[in-house]
């Protein structure tokens, strides 16, 4: 019994521990998540995290830069900067009461379209965020996340999806060389609704920018989000996928997990199986904390 017991430790001690580097969209603060705040990070604790990031949606800056469903519901522009100033003293409010428990980060996950970097920088200015989630969700101005519709338009804009692809990765290099963020959030987003992305990613014109932004990430000591949410939607890999993966370890690049949680039910969901995909790909997971690398600080 007791040897059973001393192997058990040991065995605790060795795995890796549950942390989120993308995460915390509540519904309190985003149109498209659930639960409040409070709920979400008390889930996150029952799960027994180390550490989390809440790394909530960037406000837009003027009502341009809204999401079909704020704009349906009535929303403008400086309701959501209100929203996000609320999200940010709850934020800070949770990381004080779970300090000694759970290490909370309070970070925001940027877009990245004309005029984003002034108000990124305005914005952590006024915040002091722990940390950046770096991520584009924009190609040429048009959101091509948002639906399966709004990525047809995307690619019908650019003429093809391996136009879109490098669009893609352009405006990423841009928000990376800009913004540095600490981590750079889901990599390979635009293969979302593409069955064909893997042989997307071996077009030489593709496949040249993603090793050109890897490089640079592993340049400038950035980590990437291991990013398990488009498991829960259905993709058979996280972003980043395993190609991708494989060479940002070649390059030195940290990677944590983030289960980019949308509501208390997808709390940690599908951190396991990232632990599980690194461990299996030889990464040590050990992982790096975040620090802000916000440029211009
Ligand atoms: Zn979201
Ligand atoms: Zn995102």
């Amino acid at each position: 019994m007791l040897v059973q017991q001393g192997e058990s430790m040991n065995d605790t001690a060795q795995r890796p521990l549950r942390v989120s580097s993308h995460g915390g969209h509540s519904g309190e603060f985003c149109l498209h998540a659930k639960d409040s705040l409070a709920q979400i990070v008390a889930g996150y604790a029952a799960q027994g995290f180390d550490w989390i990031g809440l790394t909530e949606h960037m406000p837009p800056l003027t009502d341009g830069g809204l999401y079909p469903d704020e704009q349906q519901a009535g929303l403008s522009a400086v309701d959501l900067q209100r929203q996000f100033d609320r999200y940010v003293a709850t934020a800070r409010q949770l990381q004080q009461d779970y300090a000694g428990r759970m290490t909370i980060y309070v970070g925001m996950e940027t877009e990245f379209y004309a005029g984003a970097v002034p108000w990124i920088h305005e914005l952590n200015k006024l915040y002091h965020f722990d940390y950046l989630v770096g991520s584009v969700h924009h190609v040429h101005e048009r959101c091509f996340d948002f639906s399966a519709a709004d990525y047809a338009a995307a690619v019908e804009l650019l003429g093809d999806h391996d136009a879109l692809y490098c669009a893609y990765f352009d405006a990423q290099l841009a928000m990376i060389e800009h913004l540095q963020p600490a981590v750079v959030g889901h990599f390979d987003l635009i293969r979302l609704y593409d069955p064909d992305y893997a042989e997307r990613f071996q077009q030489p014109a593709v496949a040249a920018r993603i090793e050109r932004n890897l490089q640079r990430i592993a340049q400038l000591g950035l980590m990437l989000d291991f990013n398990v949410r488009a498991l829960a939607k259905g993709a058979s890999e996280p972003y980043v996928s395993a190609p991708i993966l494989q060479r940002a370890l070649q390059l030195g690049i940290d990677i944590v997990p983030g289960d980019d949680s949308h509501g208390v039910a997808s709390v940690g969901i599908g951190i396991d199986e990232a632990i599980k995909l690194l461990q299996q790909a030889g990464y040590h997971c050990q992982w790096r904390r975040p620090k802000s690398a916000a440029k211009g600080e």
